[in-house]
């Protein structure tokens, strides 16, 4: 069974007009193309999604959403459905980002239904766990985070092509990490759940690690155990900082 590539993602979250496809273009233009070591993707807003799917054609780039809506269509005025994503010329949807969770109040049920829009469009999804501060602080974090990763994964992704990122809600933006040795505690920990429940693929599925990387930090939390790729957020804005992430991979 081979180990999958790691896959180095970008949130661009709710930043980036039209000039900011000069970076995803700088991006892509330094991304081997010949033998990546990396898969590499970038979710812009949805806003951007078809002109970077046209801007990053045949670059090896990759276009992902940052959600969807479980309906394939309806009556839910400003929302986006998984169809949508794709038909923009995404294929990858990152699903139960802890700002979701936390400011839309999704929750893991919630991020299971999406998780199943997205394979119904063919989309890959990249969902995302993790502790607060004060879930960490108390002890809980595997208990938080594996309550998460049962909840959050359907039975339907027994033998498709998905990834999780563990993001600790304390690391993303802050500028802090966790430890190396609690990085791996909670990989390892989320590998053997997905082994247990999804066999062969959810012994090779790729577990993201995301929160606060940068080109500082990307070698040594990328060599770490479990660690499939990274989910970025600030550092994926701008090719200059991106690059050295996707690099160290
Ligand atoms: C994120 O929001 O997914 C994230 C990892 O953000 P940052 O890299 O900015 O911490």
């Amino acid at each position: 069974m081979l180990t999958p590539r790691p896959l180095i993602a970008g949130n661009w979250k709710m930043n980036g007009l039209s000039a900011a496809l000069d970076e995803a273009r700088a991006l892509a233009g330094a991304v081997d193309k010949k033998a990546p070591a990396a898969r590499v993707a970038l979710c812009p807003p949805a806003t951007l999604i078809h002109r970077m799917a046209e801007t990053l054609a045949g670059s090896g780039v990759a276009v992902g959403g940052q959600d969807c809506r479980p309906e394939p269509g309806g009556a839910f005025t400003g929302c986006l459905s998984a169809e949508m994503l794709a038909d923009a010329g995404a294929s990858l949807v990152i699903l139960g980002h802890s700002e979701r969770r936390a400011y839309y109040a999704e929750t893991d049920a919630e991020v299971a239904a999406k998780v199943e829009a997205a394979l119904r469009a063919g989309l890959e999804p990249i969902v995302c766990v993790g502790e607060t501060a004060a879930e960490r602080a108390g002890g809980r974090t595997l208990e938080v985070v594996l309550g998460q990763v049962r909840g959050s994964l359907p039975d339907a992704l027994a033998g498709v092509d998905f990834a999780v990122a563990y993001e600790p809600v304390w690391a993303i933006g802050s500028g802090q990490t966790p430890t190396s040795a609690q990085i791996e505690e909670v990989h390892l920990a989320i590998r053997q759940a997905l082994a247990a429940r999804f066999a062969d693929m959810g012994a090779r599925a790729p577990i993201l690690y995301g929160g606060s990387v940068k080109a500082d930090n990307a070698v040594e939390i990328l060599a770490l155990a479990e660690v499939g790729g990274a989910l970025v957020g600030g550092a994926s804005l701008t090719a200059a900082q991106f690059l050295p992430i996707v690099r160290a991979a």
